[in-house]
């Protein structure tokens, strides 16, 4: 291979390079990191797994307890979630797994659970945060409130935006 290339003319060398750039390629479009963890092919701790979610530790935490609770199955964003009983049953697992683990490990805590929207999310595949309060450092705040530019929405409001219809008339 190596000596072929003495002779290769400048368009040779250029289609060689993108002919590897292709093969570079196709692992980044294997599923995402959340679905290998999901899966149990990487070697990250996880704090909770079920049928339904796995929970583990925020790798850039943003305060004194960060974790994530992600579905198993891949879901993009908040706004591929439905008013179904499905997706309100799955987010409100989420929350309640979240809850528990903040409850466990920080009891004396304020708490905040919620999504970003896109366009401000770093992994595509939805995860709840699950922050024990203080912020660290305190700014970090601004990114985890519905306040803040960073599209931020309370996991209540969601559930709310998301309860099945029938749900809220059979509580009349
Ligand atoms: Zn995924
Ligand atoms: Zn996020």
């Amino acid at each position: 291979m190596r000596s072929n290339m003495g002779g290769v003319d400048k368009g040779g060398i250029r289609r060689v390079a993108m002919a590897v750039a292709g093969d570079m390629a196709a692992p980044l479009r294997s599923p995402c990191f959340f679905c290998q963890m999901a899966r149990g092919s990487t070697s990250a701790d996880l704090l909770f797994a079920d049928e339904m979610v796995i929970a583990f530790r925020d790798i850039r935490p943003a305060a004194f307890r960060h974790y994530l609770v992600i579905p198993v199955k891949h879901i993009p964003t908040v706004k591929h979630l439905n008013r179904s009983t499905e997706d309100h049953h799955l987010v409100n697992h989420m929350l309640n797994v979240g809850k528990t683990l903040l409850e466990r490990d920080a009891p004396q805590s304020n708490y905040r659970f919620g999504f970003h929207q896109p366009p401000f999310y770093s992994v595509d595949h939805l995860h709840l945060h699950c922050l024990a309060l203080p912020f660290i450092p305190s700014w970090k705040r601004l990114k985890y409130s519905s306040l803040g530019h960073f599209g931020f929405i309370e996991a209540d409001k969601l559930l709310a935006k998301i309860r099945p219809l029938s749900e809220l008339s059979s509580q009349l």
